[in-house]
């Protein structure tokens, strides 16, 4: 399998030329764009990976799961399905163009950006250092990584020129969506958007959605198979922006990915990928990375469909 994923490194890191990193964040432009990686946990729990896998990348909307996951536990899935639609967007993550009657909670979803800033309301705690600090505690669980912490320069850079995804709450506001300060949503948005990861800890994290919410090295159940199914779900048909539908053609099953490059892949009841290269394509989403899940799918008959 080693090599398998060594030839697919080998082969796919030349699109990286078709693609550019993000600019809108200016701490993301200064990303090298010809990394390429990736991080397999085979059926059995072996583990295999090639390329710049141990490379840090900051999760951005790959993140997003794992906000919805969060919501769903701590307020149930009537509360969450009341605030956000399930239904895909066509749009990109960061669309502004909703008619006047449009801007409901039933014509977003989870894996956009309003959508996932609405769901940082539901999250529990006082504050939100709080609801962040669960999400952190969360995302660490679920990588079985301990170590996973915030890149400060990348959340800053967020924080100072995120003005879109400000107009953006404001509209959630105006709506009625949200009723927090929306400074104080986006600086848990932001912070848990600039989460370090590296390709094995998307894997991990893959590998539990894949299993239904239970970790199948250790045994333990994180979370109920409901949730698990809401949110592969949602990666199905939203996790890739306005390219989920090409991707489920191409690929195949439930992923996510985020403008820091990386995609996690979850495969039901069976794997948990995670790749990183950093370009992207005009979706947002990482262009040798799409195809690196592509072949790795092709070979292995991964499609669900
Ligand atoms: N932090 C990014 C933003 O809000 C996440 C977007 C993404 O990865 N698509 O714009």
């Amino acid at each position: 399998m080693n090599t398998l994923l060594e030839q697919i490194v080998t082969d796919c890191g030349h699109y990286a030329s078709q693609g550019q990193v993000a600019h809108y964040i200016p701490q993301l432009a200064v990303v090298n764009p010809n990394k390429v990686g990736i991080y397999v946990i085979s059926e059995n729990g072996e583990n295999f990976h090639a390329g710049d896998c141990f490379d840090t990348f900051t999760m951005q909307s790959v993140v997003k799961p794992l906000i919805l996951l969060l919501a769903l536990m701590d307020s149930g899935s009537e509360k969450v399905r009341a605030l956000v639609g399930v239904e895909a967007t066509g749009k990109p993550f960061d669309a502004f163009n909703y008619s006047d009657q449009a801007l409901t909670g039933a014509n977003i979803n989870p894996m956009i950006n309003t959508g996932a800033i609405a769901l940082c309301t539901l999250i529990e705690g006082d504050t939100y250092d709080i609801k962040f600090a669960r999400l952190l505690e969360l995302a660490r669980k679920l990588a079985g990584n301990d170590e996973l912490d915030v890149d400060e320069s990348v959340y800053l850079s967020e924080k100072e020129t995120g003005n879109k995804n400000r107009a953006l709450s404001y509209m959630l506001k105006a709506y009625g969506l949200i009723d927090d300060p929306v400074e104080e949503i986006l600086d848990c948005y932001f912070k848990a958007c600039s989460i370090l990861v590296n390709c094995k800890d998307l894997a991990q994290i893959a590998n539990v959605f894949a299993h239904h919410g239970r970790n199948p090295a250790t045994g333990e159940e994180i979370f109920s198979k409901e949730f698990a199914r809401y949110v592969n779900a949602t990666l199905a048909t939203c996790g890739m922006y306005d390219g989920s539908g090409g991707f489920a053609l191409n690929v195949g099953f439930p992923a996510k990915s985020g403008v820091g490059g990386g995609i996690m892949g979850v495969i039901p009841n069976r794997m948990g990928i995670g790749v990183f290269a950093p370009a992207l394509d005009k979706h947002g989403n990482s262009v040798a990375g799409v195809e690196m899940l592509k072949r790795f799918s092709q070979v292995m008959d991964l499609s669900i469909y």
